[in-house]
């Protein structure tokens, strides 16, 4: 075999800031920096320091200097990948990020593939698989509850349980396993109850996952909003003005799936995602086949949906528009919240007496409307506070475990089906040779979450999604 090559990639950011990172992982790192590094104290090596230690110097190419350099050096196994590892601290130039790689390339490291510091983490037992995926979860969260979420998971309390249920099945099936081989003499090691209990057990905690899963998915992507209406009643402005409600955090993040970009918030720590936003600017009329194509698509993706519409609209115009999203939302968990904006262009009187329950009797009684100018900070600001409320997602306790991860999701569906086939063999009192075979598959499941089982396919997919240098 020959030997694991020594990895290396620029672990900040792309562009300039004040200092980068340059990370070099595996056998030759220490070395293959010793042939670039010039200490400040004349002749010292990095070969041969103590591990965890800090050194100051240059960074050369031949006789030409390319900067000064903080180098941290870490040694197998004590390193985040388990290998040697070394962190160069450069300036934040591009420049200087680029000429320090390809020195490093010139002295015999390879650039890193996407994850692959985090895979070699992995490999090497750093981490199990599911803590591996926390860490690029960890990297893109941008909302608290994303964070909290991953920062569980990483610590190992989402597989942690998977592990000590698969080791409990693990000894049971031994012992199920062990009667195969005394075939002729029909004898049970394995106590039918303990295992039917155990079974039941792993039934309801993975089913519980399963659950948690739609909560997982809208705090890890974002609560799916919807923004619909005719042309001209508001809908960018109303937009613009939610995104400027999240002082701390506006962001755009390419949708994971789909080629589009989304704009995301977070509002009293819940992230909300704004569907395809970019269409509803584009689509100017609602009335035309394809901008109601696109408002089915929207109300059909969305958890929330904010039919917008115009403060001086006929109240028959309004409650067509209202019947007419209605009609998509065949889903009880999604919300309609009717936004009658442009309310500065009506008197108070009129506001008061053309707008109410009993006005608006198409809405449903679990939808609100409310009144609202898009141009009035505080009234937006009330709107926000209304989503939130809507949306009521409970604080996250400590030891709550959530899945977040479609992979994990898809493992759960299939070891929730095999369980049912154990726990109906069981019933039926089927052959201990059948039954073995159902609890293997059980355990194949629950092995591939934490990464007990894996193939070279499973790692590609998680790790080709991670950037290059984590
Ligand atoms: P969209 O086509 O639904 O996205 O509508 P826009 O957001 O582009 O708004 C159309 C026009 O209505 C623009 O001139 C906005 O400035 C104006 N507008 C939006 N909201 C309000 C509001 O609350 N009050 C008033 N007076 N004008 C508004």
């Amino acid at each position: 075999m020959s030997p694991t090559p020594t990895i290396c990639a620029i672990s900040t950011p792309p562009g300039n800031g004040a200092i980068a990172i340059v990370r070099l992982s595996g056998p030759g790192a220490i070395e293959i920096t010793d042939g670039i590094f010039r200490s400040i104290t004349k002749g010292k090596k990095l070969k041969g320091q103590a591990p965890n230690t800090i050194h100051f110097g240059a960074v050369y190419d031949r006789d030409e200097m390319v900067d000064e350099v903080l180098v941290s050096i870490f040694h197998a196994p004590h390193s985040y990948t388990g290998e040697d590892l070394v962190e160069i601290s450069c300036h934040g130039a591009q420049y200087i990020q680029q000429r320090i790689l390809q020195i490093l390339v010139h002295q015999g490291a390879v650039m890193a593939r996407p994850g692959e510091f985090t895979e070699r983490a992995f490999l090497n037992a750093k981490m199990d698989l599911s803590q591996a995926e926390a860490v690029a979860d960890l990297i893109a969260s941008n909302s608290k509850a994303a964070h909290q979420v991953a920062l569980q998971q990483m610590r190992g309390g989402f597989s942690n349980q998977i592990k000590d249920l698969r080791g409990q099945l693990v000894r049971l099936t031994s012992l199920v396993e062990l009667e195969l081989d005394f075939s002729e003499e029909d004898v049970e090691f394995a106590n039918r109850e303990d295992l039917a209990a155990l079974i039941e057990n792993i039934r309801s905690h993975v089913g519980y996952l399963i659950q948690s899963f739609s909560l997982g998915n809208v705090i890890k992507k974002g609560v799916p909003v919807a923004i619909v209406g005719k042309p001209n009643v508001g809908k960018s402005t109303l937009l613009n003005a939610l995104l400027k409600e999240d002082k701390a955090i506006v962001s755009h993040i390419a949708g994971t799936t789909r080629d589009v970009i989304e704009d995301t918030i977070s509002i009293e720590g819940i992230m909300f995602r704004f569907i395809d936003t970019a269409g509803i600017r584009e689509t100017s009329d609602f009335i035309e086949n394809i901008g109601i194509r696109k408002t089915y698509q929207k109300v059909g993706q969305a958890r929330v949906v904010l039919l917008v519409v115009d403060a001086r609209d006929k109240l028959d115009i309004i409650c067509k528009s209202i019947m007419e999203i209605q009609k998509q939302i065949r889903d009880d968990s999604k919300h309609l919240i009717l936004i009658i904006n442009k309310a500065d262009t009506v008197s108070v009187e009129e506001q008061k007496t053309k707008f109410s329950k009993k006005t608006l009797s198409c809405l449903q009684s679990n939808e609100d409307f409310i009144l609202l100018s898009a141009l009035n900070e505080a009234q937006v600001h009330d709107l926000a506070m209304k989503l939130v409320e809507k949306i009521n997602i409970k604080p996250l306790e400590e030891q709550n475990t959530i899945v977040t991860s479609v992979r994990h999701f898809d493992v759960l569906q299939n070891a929730e089906r095999a369980l049912l086939r154990v726990s109906e063999g069981l019933e039926t009192g089927l052959s201990g040779d059948l039954l073995a075979q159902d609890i293997r598959e059980v355990l194949h499941y629950l092995g591939e979450i934490s990464g007990e089982i894996t193939t070279d396919e499973i790692l590609g997919n998680i790790f080709k999604n991670f950037c290059i240098g984590k």
